[in-house]
């Protein structure tokens, strides 16, 4: 755990340059825009530790397989994430001499990510190796306004010296992935051109075949002033730059405005990239920096003014929560429904980039309550738009007739994860596909959603349920055998609770959804019957018996659900018992060591107790959580959150916050030591749900929200805003008692407890906390 950053409720703070930290700072610092992403790299040269990390949304590369013995029906490649062309270089040279923070003294070095709205400001002071010592003033954003562009202003003035300044602005598309497997370079030159002040560079990506135009355009000003310059072009292979030499006298402050566009053939046509690119950037340049910049500030102002998240009285957990909120809002606009939320976002190269269940089970909550619904709406269709290679990928594995099974990872639906027991086994991702499209529903009340695209994902998912499970002879009952959980310290386990529940969950939601299509739209049903070649009688039959007749594996006398079969057989140890040392066990531990030990990473059956929390009663969560917690080493970042949320629930209050504060600070503190790899945006998601389910108790249930809010002891109060199908609410709570401003849309019942309460159009209803009356 590091806390060298400083805590403010609005900006990301690092005084005094953390060289050793500096890759961390980097994926703290990321600015995306849904549509394209930079790590927090300098512009100018720096020899020492970076990751250099441009991405562009939804460009990616089939990286070849590597395993170490190869098993049928194993994915070709892993989709990664492109490391894209670096638009932001700016190469800084004094009489001749390269600014490179690894190579000289830095004095008053400060880096601030401002959140509120929406840009990265560095400035420093350096004195170079000559002794000449100049100031650094650095600005830039991912524009959310004209979001294929990004925009930096670059200051330099000389504090000791007159001289020659030569600047460089580059777009060097000689990148390589740090994760690359085979160590290639995935991307091929296809044109370059540099004009005055601007250039371009075209490259396309092997393999898939994507082509990216990377655009520069600058302008200088002295004194605030623009002047005239000569530019020389630098040619080199994958590389366009523009060399501009000026006299500087000491004070005199340069700076050198650069656009940058990326364009994408994934939206434009390939012969279309150039031109665009340059009609794109003479617009934001005509536009002009500081224009931009307005824009920029105002539209991250009226994100967070729907999204924002006030706490009082901790200014770590201000930070914390809005750092989450930023990052997510940075990530996924909504806006695209090929797109998706990798699980380190635009932020690096691990996990690819790609989709995961997570976004199902994690992310779509966040986007549902505070977006409009079109945006949790185009994740859904994502899946639905994936569905025949869904069919595609369980045909790999043998079932027929329909049935689908999404991948575990995904760039364009096609299965591409390495690892036989979380290919093959973790196949629990399908029972969240499932799920979202329940709570999608259940939330927004979209129903129209089913028979459009809905009902078409879910029977392909119950069809593969159908067919996974096996009758047990010796069981008279269904069974699933061979699965990963969610807990992934065990492999090819029979009977895993949480899959086998939401395996059943999935048949019965499949064929509700069917009934409610067939009643409300006979016509729609029946075509969806032929299109499905859905033989409704025998197929929900055979659903129906799955249903009544599914092995669950329990053990009556501690009232607990199992894990898996055979789960009490091993040696029921408690994290708290193990040494320091030995932790994290998936660093200390062989994998055999760990895969016999009862230890678990995340979530298992607490995760199906939180999806389906209404199915038990409160003694029945309360004993599967005491039981299985201490048990949890909760080394997947996505395991915090669910047990906030169930602590909270069950009462446990400072439980609930301290499983809130290892996730809320995950990267801000780099509480796993990984943060360098980029950030935990899953998790992060999983923060904003511990605030809202968790401390503010929020359920939606018959089509009303239910609230049951507690403030956390140390907060004086918190407030969220959340949209909810026509309305606005800005819930407010203190120790004392709950506000509910509805401050857009008509009256709406809000439940607080027990208790229903009637809040009027553009009107608050308070209720005193532990009261059952309107205070
Ligand atoms: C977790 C998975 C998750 C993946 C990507 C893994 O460590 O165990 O549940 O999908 O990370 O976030």
């Amino acid at each position: 755990m590091k806390n060298y950053l400083k805590h403010d409720e609005w900006c990301i703070i690092e005084e005094g340059f953390h060289r050793e930290y500096n890759e961390i700072t980097e994926s703290v610092c990321s600015l995306g825009n849904g549509r394209m992403g930079q790590r927090g790299n300098f512009e100018e040269t720096f020899t020492g530790k970076t990751l250099q990390g441009n991405y562009v949304a939804g460009v990616y590369y089939p990286d070849k397989t590597r395993v170490g013995w190869w098993k049928n029906g194993y994915p070709e490649y892993f989709a990664k994430v492109l490391n894209a062309a670096n638009w932001i270089g700016i190469k800084v040279e004094i009489d001749g001499e390269e600014l490179d923070l690894n190579r000289c003294e830095v004095a008053d070095f400060r880096r601030v990510l401002n959140m509120r709205e929406g840009y990265l400001e560095r400035s420093f002071i350096a004195t170079l190796a000559s002794g000449k010592q100049i100031k650094v003033y650095t600005k830039r954003f991912n524009s959310i306004v004209d979001d294929e562009s990004g925009a930096i202003s670059y200051s330099i003035t000389p504090l000791n010296f007159d001289g020659k300044l030569t600047l460089t602005p580059f777009i060097d598309g000689d990148i390589k992935n740090k994760d690359a497997n085979y160590d290639e370079k995935f991307w091929d030159e296809i044109h370059r051109e540099t004009a005055f002040a601007e250039g371009y560079i075209e490259l396309r990506t092997k393999k898939t075949g994507f082509h990216v135009v990377t655009g520069q355009k600058f302008e200088i000003l002295q004194d605030g002033k623009s002047v005239d310059f000569q530019s020389f072009p630098i040619k080199a292979e994958k590389y366009v730059a523009s060399q501009v030499s000026l006299d500087v006298i000491s004070g005199q402050e340069t700076t050198l405005i650069k656009y940058a566009c990326n364009l994408s053939s994934e939206n434009y046509a390939i012969e279309e990239l150039l031109p665009v690119a340059k009609a794109y950037l003479a617009k934001v340049s005509a536009k002009g920096y500081a224009k931009m910049l307005a824009e920029q500030a105002e539209k991250w102002i009226s994100k967070w003014h729907m999204n924002d998240i006030v706490i009082e009285g901790d200014v770590a957990a201000q930070q914390g929560i809005r750092f989450n909120i930023f990052q997510l809002n940075q990530t996924y606009s909504g806006e695209d429904a090929r797109l998706n939320i990798g699980p380190k976002g635009f932020t690096g190269e691990k996990y690819g980039g790609s989709t995961y269940w997570d976004t199902e089970a994690y992310c779509i909550p966040f986007y549902m309550a505070t977006a409009d619904a079109q945006v949790a709406r185009n994740l859904l269709v994502y899946r639905w738009k994936q569905l025949g290679r869904a069919i595609e990928n369980a045909g790999k594995l043998g079932f027929k007739d329909g049935a689908a099974l999404y991948p575990m990872v995904t760039m364009n639906g096609e299965e591409c994860h390495n690892e036989w027991e979380i290919t093959f086994e973790e196949i629990h991702r399908n029972g969240a596909i499932a799920y979202a499209i329940y709570d999608y529903i259940n939330y927004t009340d979209d129903k129209a959603y089913l028979a459009e695209y809905g009902f078409e994902v879910l029977l392909g998912i119950a069809r593969f349920w159908a067919q996974r499970v096996n009758w047990s002879i010796a069981k008279k009952q269904y069974v699933m055998l061979g699965v990963t959980g969610p807990n992934e310290y065990e492999n090819n386990v029979n009977n895993n609770w949480y899959t086998s529940y939401i395996a059943v969950w999935c048949l019965k939601y499949a064929k509700e959804a069917a009934e409610y299509i067939k009643s409300t739209d006979s016509a729609r049903f029946a075509e969806l019957v032929a299109l499905l070649s859905l033989n409704e009688e025998a197929e929900f039959g055979k659903f129906q018996h799955i249903i009544d007749n599914m092995y669950l594996p329990e053990d009556k006398e501690l009232g607990v659900y199992l894990q898996q079969d055979g789960f009490l057989d091993k040696e029921l140890i408690q994290v708290k018992d193990l040494a320091a040392s030995d932790r994290p066990i998936n660093q200390k531990w062989s994998w055999d060591r760990i895969l016999r030990s009862c230890f678990i990473k995340q979530a298992d059956v607490l995760q199906g107790i939180y999806f389906f929390e209404d199915d038990f009663d409160i003694e029945t969560i309360r004993r599967n959580y005491d039981f299985y917690e201490p048990m949890t080493v909760h080394e997947s970042s996505l395991s915090p959150c669910v047990h906030s949320i169930i602590a909270a629930k069950l009462g446990d209050k400072p439980r609930s916050y301290e499983f809130y504060q290892r996730s809320a600070r995950l990267d801000l503190d780099d509480y796993n030591n990984d943060t360098e790899d980029g950030l935990h945006i899953t998790s992060m998601a999983g923060t904003w749900m511990s605030v809202i389910k968790g401390f503010g108790g929020m359920r939606v249930r018959n089509g009303q929200i239910f609230l049951n809010p507690f403030v956390p002891e140390n907060w004086k109060s918190f407030a969220f805003k959340i949209r909810f199908r026509n309305n606005i609410l800005n819930i407010i709570t203190t120790s004392d008692n709950v506000t509910i401003e509805n401050l857009e849309g008509g009256d709406i019942t809000i439940n607080v407890g027990a208790e229903a309460y009637e809040v009027k159009a553009t009107s608050s209803v308070v209720v005193a906390l532990g009261a059952t009356e309107l205070a």
